[in-house]
């Protein structure tokens, strides 16, 4: 974990994806390089300070490269550094950031600065939705996952003891940008969890994505720059493009939790941080990719497919059983899962067209699913 020296080369700017949020628009810009060069970080709101929010782990490689080129933008450039883990998304750690900004006496002109992981991500995004009734905030994201799925789309939260994501806010970032070169020092489970999260975008909205991801795995894999730029690209596109029709998901935002009901179920049945999120919902994806098929609606051929594609990703396809009753257990789950309502559970469904939908399902047909797919 010994500080990485900038790069030698300069910041490339590869793609630009656009959130089309009327004013609350923003872009997504992806690069190598992008995370040291001062030109990043023009055009942002103008404060009198900037706070980097960031963790004991992210903070050794990345904070005082990320605090130097903002230093000719802000005339006072602030860090404060939490503890990492899930365990610490939570009100306590929270409020370390308001003691840090209002210790500093920060104004509510303050741009707040999120980099690191998702819960980073997420937990910076909801201190700058409350402090002082909002503040602009910027995502850096530093995982995969970040980078294709949490920085995008407004979603911020905290977990309670009682359920995670339970206190929080929509409220988008003025700009993400993501850095391809700081998923150089990801650990390699972590990447294939993130990698789960880019496969999960070909079966919900475009096949061809599908074609390329198996294509270009083991380039994705060896983390080529130009390979991620792609990637992370189609998710953002894919993401921005529902987000924009259903910012609040009232509908349409539920199909980007393909795998998930299958997968909250696993993590919440193993216990949460057993599995990685990223891990259960690749096997969540196997499952729902057989429910697909028991609903006639894709192969068998490509459930074969997508479980191969999965594995190639380095993650789990079998699912863990749980306890003797087991198909009564993760239904039970599955039951409690916010998402779920009254009645039978709804799954996200699709089609070999790259189309989804959530559509109800009777439990005898879930048990059925789970019993084939568990180890
Ligand atoms: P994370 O933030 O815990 O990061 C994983 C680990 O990698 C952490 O230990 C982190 O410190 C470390 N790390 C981060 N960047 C690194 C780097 N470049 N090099 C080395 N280590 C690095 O986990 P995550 O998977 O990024 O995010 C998960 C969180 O995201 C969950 O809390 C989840 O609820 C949330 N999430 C939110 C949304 C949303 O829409 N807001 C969507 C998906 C997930
Ligand atoms: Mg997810």
């Amino acid at each position: 974990n010994a500080p990485l020296p900038a790069p030698a080369e300069a910041p490339t700017v590869l793609h630009t994806v656009t959130i089309d949020l009327g004013a609350r628009s923003y872009p997504i810009v992806i690069g190598t390089g992008l995370l040291d060069a001062p030109s990043t970080w023009a055009g942002l709101p103008r404060a009198a300070s900037a706070m980097v929010v960031t963790n004991t782990t992210v903070a050794p490689l990345y904070a005082a490269r990320l605090c130097a080129a903002l230093q000719p933008h802000y005339p006072r450039v602030l860090q404060v550094v939490l503890p990492d883990g899930e365990d610490h998304k939570d009100w306590p750690t929270l409020n370390l950031i308001f003691d840090a900004l209002l210790g500093q006496g920060c104004d509510r002109k303050t741009v707040l600065f999120a980099l690191g992981g998702g819960v980073i991500g997420d937990m910076t995004g909801f201190a700058a939705a409350c402090y002082m009734r909002g503040v602009p905030f910027v995502q850096v994201p530093t995982t995969l996952l970040a980078q294709v799925d949490s920085s995008v789309g407004g979603k911020t939260a905290i977990n309670h003891p009682l359920g995670k994501n339970m206190i929080g806010a929509f409220y988008q970032p003025v700009r993400v940008v993501c850095d391809l070169a700081t998923l150089g020092t990801l650990p390699e489970r972590e990447f294939n969890a993130g990698l789960a999260e880019v496969i999960k975008y070909g079966p919900i909205a475009d096949p061809g994505l599908l074609d390329w991801i198996e294509a270009n795995l083991a380039r994705l894999r060896a983390r080529d720059p130009a390979a991620l730029a792609h990637a992370v690209r189609r998710s953002c596109e894919i993401k921005a493009a529902v987000v924009g029709q259903d910012e609040r998901e009232s509908g349409l935002r539920a199909i980007l939790n393909f795998g998930h009901t299958f997968g909250h179920a696993i993590e919440a049945g193993l216990g949460y941080g057993r599995w990685l999120h990223g891990e259960a919902v690749g096997c969540g994806m196997v499952m729902a990719a057989h429910l697909s098929h028991r609903l006639g609606r894709v192969s068998a051929a490509y459930v074969q497919r997508l479980t191969r594609l999965i594995e190639a990703a380095g993650l789990p396809t079998r699912a863990p059983r749980l306890a003797d009753d087991n198909a009564a257990r993760y239904l039970g789950l599955m039951r409690v899962d916010k998402k779920a309502e009254a009645g039978a559970i709804r799954f996200v469904v699709v089609d070999e067209l790259g189309r989804a939908d959530l559509c109800p399902v009777p439990d005898a047909l879930v048990a059925e699913v789970i019993e084939a797919c568990c180890a």
